[in-house]
């Protein structure tokens, strides 16, 4: 073979300006070059009417792609925005310690209830891995999730049955009552991993995805201990596949449930229709499953509402965090005066001991916001996820950390800003981000 055969060839000859014009980068600004990030942005506009977020709009730029501004003007700690969650999920390891409502994320039961299963559970995880291993999947504690990676709290310095009193809310504890949780209500569908803080979270959540997920007595078996080993091997690896699969099955459940009945189908034969309607569902899962799988990477997609593919690029998954009422709890009794606050510590103290440093540790784990997403990351940011006394559930709040003009775009930090410059550049990458993207990164 000589040289020739690397030069272009007849038809790259004869096509060559339309061919440039196909290989060059298309302006992001351009609606018609990109037909279809259209549905995305009217989804956006769609979603901030429904709700109310009149002082935002999502734009693009030429400049820096899909970005939020603002729609007026806003002062330093104004509430820009509070993000419902299309879809989120606790870390697997922060059931240890939190136990919060599968839906809303909410603290549920009681401050009693936060410590004494915490203290439960981290006392069986000290004794040996097996034994935990057992306990957490076993009837006696309402979680199904994975239980490795105790840390090593020392539970000796309460006694056992001290903890299952507290289980029980036969034992209070001082000033309590000023940090009053929802009850705790159980999965509809039998299953002992989720836990609720109201009837109509756990609806919801059977509605939306739970019904398709549940490892309970509803569920039939040969489904249940599949689905027991997708949430095992999940816990072990990722949760973000927990994610992904509330995303499929809230896709799934709205399409099969509004498939209106064909007129040549018997009102009587629904059932039937509609458990074919899943079977397809479910071959089209498995055929796009085959088409997308990339062992190297996370998954590839999300959905939106509208069952719209949005690449994952497009929505950033972001931190679900809520602050623990078990920290506020202890505050408060620090904070008592000086009489008062001695006499509630002979009570308090060897729980805070028992607790060590871990009593502070919040709700944590994936979700993916929709509106925050789009918000671009600055290491100058002007505003910042934050959340305020009052919000106590897995919602984003956005407040402006400066005062903010009407048209001027919205960013936040979407990493730790006061991270050595390696570590932040590290945690962007996940985001895909070069520090070519970033250059006001400064050391
Ligand atoms: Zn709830
Ligand atoms: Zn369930």
């Amino acid at each position: 073979m000589g040289w020739n055969s690397v030069s272009p060839c007849d038809l790259d000859r004869e096509f060559a300006p339309q061919i440039a014009q196909l290989l060059t980068t298309p302006p992001l600004h351009s609606a018609k070059a990109f037909p279809s990030f259209r549905p995305s942005f009217e989804y956006y506009d769609e979603l901030i009417e429904s709700k109310k977020h009149d002082g935002i709009r999502v734009t693009s730029s030429s400049k820096h792609g899909k970005g939020v501004c603002a729609n007026k003007d806003f002062d330093e700690d104004d509430l820009i925005l509070k993000d419902q969650m299309l879809v989120g999920a606790q870390h697997s390891l922060n059931k240890l310690d939190c136990i919060v409502c599968s839906y809303c994320f909410r603290f549920i039961g009681s401050v009693e209830f936060q410590i004494g299963r915490r203290l439960y559970l981290h006392s069986i995880g000290t004794d040996n891995d097996g034994a935990f291993e057992r306990h957490c999947h076993g009837s006696d504690v309402g979680s199904s999730t994975s239980c490795s990676g105790a840390t090593n709290v020392n539970a000796n310095a309460v006694p056992q049955e001290v903890i299952m009193s507290l289980m029980a809310g036969d034992m209070q504890l001082p000033f309590t009552d000023q940090f009053a949780l929802p009850s705790v209500a159980a999965c509809p569908g039998g299953c002992e991993g989720e836990l609720y803080c109201s009837q109509s979270c756990a609806d919801s959540d059977w509605d939306s995805y739970h019904s398709l997920l549940c490892t309970g007595s509803r569920t039939e078996p040969s489904r249940r201990s599949a689905l027991q080993k997708f949430v095992e091997h999940a816990n072990g690896t990722n949760d973000i596949f927990l994610v992904a699969a509330k995303a499929i099955t809230y896709t799934m459940l709205r399409w099969w449930e509004c498939v209106a009945l064909p007129e040549d189908v018997d009102s009587s034969e629904e059932d039937s229709f509609r458990q074919q309607i899943r079977d397809v569902a479910f071959t089209s899962l498995q055929l796009l499953k085959d088409a997308i799988f990339d062992p190297e990477c996370s998954p590839l997609f999300s959905l939106d509402v509208y069952g719209h593919i949005i690449g994952m690029f497009e929505l950033n998954n972001l931190d679900l965090v809520v602050a623990s009422p078990v920290e506020d709890y202890f505050i408060y009794i620090d904070d008592l005066p000086d009489s008062e606050k001695e006499e509630a510590e002979k009570v308090t103290g060897p729980f805070l001991d028992a607790l060590g440093e871990d009593y502070s540790v919040p709700c944590e784990g994936t979700a993916f916001f929709p509106l925050q997403s789009c918000m671009n990351h600055s290491c100058c940011p002007n505003a910042k996820a934050f959340k305020r006394d009052e919000d106590k559930d897995g919602h984003a709040v956005i407040v402006a950390l400066e005062p903010i003009g009407k048209d001027d775009e919205i960013t936040i930090s979407y990493i730790d800003e006061d991270l050595p410059y390696e570590e932040r550049q590290a945690q962007l990458a996940d985001y895909g981000f070069t520090s070519y993207y970033t250059g006001n990164f400064e050391s």
